[in-house]
């Protein structure tokens, strides 16, 4: 349920709400908004129809949130857009466009710092890179874990651009919190709601990839594991899906970006590298991405994808990001965003 407060109601009203909602148990959220504060209480709908807080003092009316994600719901945040910073980058909120680039896996030192400093001046926002990496096959090599994590740590010192890298494993939850300023949550994890609630409590943005074979509801609801630690600056992606289509890794679902405009407040981004398999792909889905509205893109690059040691048939050579990011940005350009 959500409890809208008249736009006169004061803080004594909106904490007397908030108490009486709490004596049922269930999840309440206060959200502050431009005019009014709308207070969710997340769970138990009966019970809280049953507390009669439209006769309390401030309390405008009372609503049922309808749909099964609650705290990702536009419902929830009066349809007005989230937007948060990230080290001074403002992610979210329809009038920046988030670049974040970097190569799939760090390898090495050189590699790693060479491809930051190259997609800082080709305007990024963010480095990616996997120090810790989900491979389908055990055999394949799987990051070089924590002094990945230190490389990432000497190219954020080296051009400023914050990090985003992948937590697989609670295990590795204190370290990556130690060094990350974005946690990537990956696909094969977006169900691994232990997992998400560990993230959500680390106290950093988080970036939620959508499964494999997830469907947006589930996106959303696994969006919710992580708000609900307290954690509001989730960024969605849709990373490409499963389908009965080969001749692409996976199937870019572009039609999910305007669908969570409508059904989410959180921002999305599209990860073109991952649904494609293929960099010739990469720019024309990126440009598509930046049409339909995404907030932003995350997309591999390396200086010599031939001999990467993970997703090189996918990675962009560094020489040509600076082009295919004039690019992107004129296309985000069209629906009035600048780069981050
Ligand atoms: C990645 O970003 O490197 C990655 C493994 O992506 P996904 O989880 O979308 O497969
Ligand atoms: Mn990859």
């Amino acid at each position: 349920m959500m409890i809208v407060m008249t736009p006169q109601a004061t803080q004594h009203e909106i904490d007397a709400v908030v108490a009486r909602v709490e004596t049922t148990g269930v999840h309440v959220v206060v959200m502050p908004g431009e005019l009014t504060t709308a207070i969710g209480a997340i769970g138990d709908p009966e019970g809280v129809a049953e507390l009669g807080l439209e006769g309390m003092g401030g309390v405008d009316r009372v609503v049922p949130i309808s749909r099964p994600y609650k705290l990702a719901s536009s419902e929830l945040s009066h349809h007005e857009p989230s937007t948060f910073d990230i080290a001074g980058r403002t992610v979210g909120g329809g009038k920046t466009f988030t670049l974040i680039a970097g190569p799939c896996t760090v390898e090495t030192r050189e590699q790693t710092i060479g491809v930051a400093k190259v997609v800082k001046a080709g305007g990024a926002a963010m480095l990616r890179g996997g120090a810790f990496k989900p491979r389908t096959s055990p055999f394949a090599f799987k990051g070089l874990g924590v002094p990945a994590l230190e490389i990432l740590a000497e190219a954020r010192a080296e051009t400023g651009l914050p990090i985003v890298t992948e937590l697989l494993d609670s295990a590795h939850a204190d370290v990556i919190a130690q060094y990350a300023d974005v946690v990537q949550i990956g696909a094969r994890n977006m169900q691994n709601y232990a997992l998400l609630e560990v993230a959500g409590k680390l106290g950093k943005p988080v970036l939620l990839k959508r499964g494999l074979s997830s469907s947006l509801d589930e996106l959303l609801m696994a969006a919710d594991y992580v708000l609900k630690e307290g954690n509001e600056s989730v960024i969605l992606c849709e990373r490409g899906i499963r389908t009965f289509e080969t001749a692409t890794r996976f199937t870019l679902d572009l039609g999910a970006i305007p669908w969570l405009k409508l059904h989410t407040h959180l921002p999305v981004i599209v990860d073109p590298s991952h649904a494609a398999g293929d960099r010739r792909l990469v720019e024309p889905l990126s440009r598509a991405a930046a049409a339909v509205g995404a907030d932003g893109i995350i997309v591999e690059v390396h200086q010599d994808p031939e001999h990467a040691l993970c997703d090189g048939p996918q990675a962009m050579f560094a020489s040509s990001f600076d082009a295919y990011a004039r690019d992107v940005a004129a296309h985000a350009g069209l629906l009035g965003k600048v780069l981050a």
